[in-house]
């Protein structure tokens, strides 16, 4: 995901179980919603439509989230999230004068880049990450742009979108491009 995406996220975006109540996809997944208002400035790119009836969102950029995803936000959100916090936010500040506040991009692009000093990486950049992930993910795809985009979040591949839809999500390309993306594979 993109930082914006990502520290844009409102917990209601968030379908973690299979068949959730959104009817949109049936595996676990996540909606990316385009929300210029968001207190920390995150802004997803894609400005799919998107809406909030009864408290289910439906519509934006749908990513499907991998198990190990699904793991981490279970572990983060019972010991580290605050609870009730009035924003519906995802990611918070957890050190610090702004703790519990939304985690803003550029606190996240700061540590991405320590990380990557820290791992020997050199500069770190948040774009290389989803490009490194669209590169695995098409590899895996064996070439088919339709499966790199619905594993990778590919959106350069969006112009098909239209012309072709979506891909079998029983197709095994789809899954072992999945794995991949998610690093379950090498
Ligand atoms: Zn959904």
């Amino acid at each position: 995901m993109r930082i914006g995406e990502l520290c844009g996220l409102h917990l209601v975006d968030l379908h973690l179980r299979e068949n959730a109540a959104c009817g949109e996809c049936r595996a676990p997944h996540l909606h990316v919603c385009h929300r210029p208002g968001n207190p920390n400035r995150a802004e997803a790119k894609s400005k799919r439509p998107w809406r909030v009836e009864h408290g289910i969102v439906t519509g934006g950029l749908i990513k499907r989230v991998s198990p190990a995803m699904v793991h981490t936000y279970f572990e983060y959100v019972t010991t580290e999230h605050p609870r009730g916090a009035g924003h519906g936010m995802l990611l918070v500040q957890l050190h610090g004068a702004a703790t519990g506040q939304p985690w803003a991009p550029v606190g996240a692009r700061r540590m991405l880049g320590q990380a990557g000093r820290r791992a020997r990486l050199g500069l770190v950049k948040p774009p290389c990450l989803p490009a490194l992930v669209h590169v695995r993910g098409f590899d895996a795809a064996d070439g088919n742009l339709l499966i790199a985009r619905d594993a990778g979040g590919w959106t350069s591949a969006a112009m098909v979108d239209e012309v072709y839809g979506h891909v079998d999500v029983h197709d095994p390309v789809f899954h072992a491009a999945l794995r991949t993306v998610w690093g379950e594979t090498k």
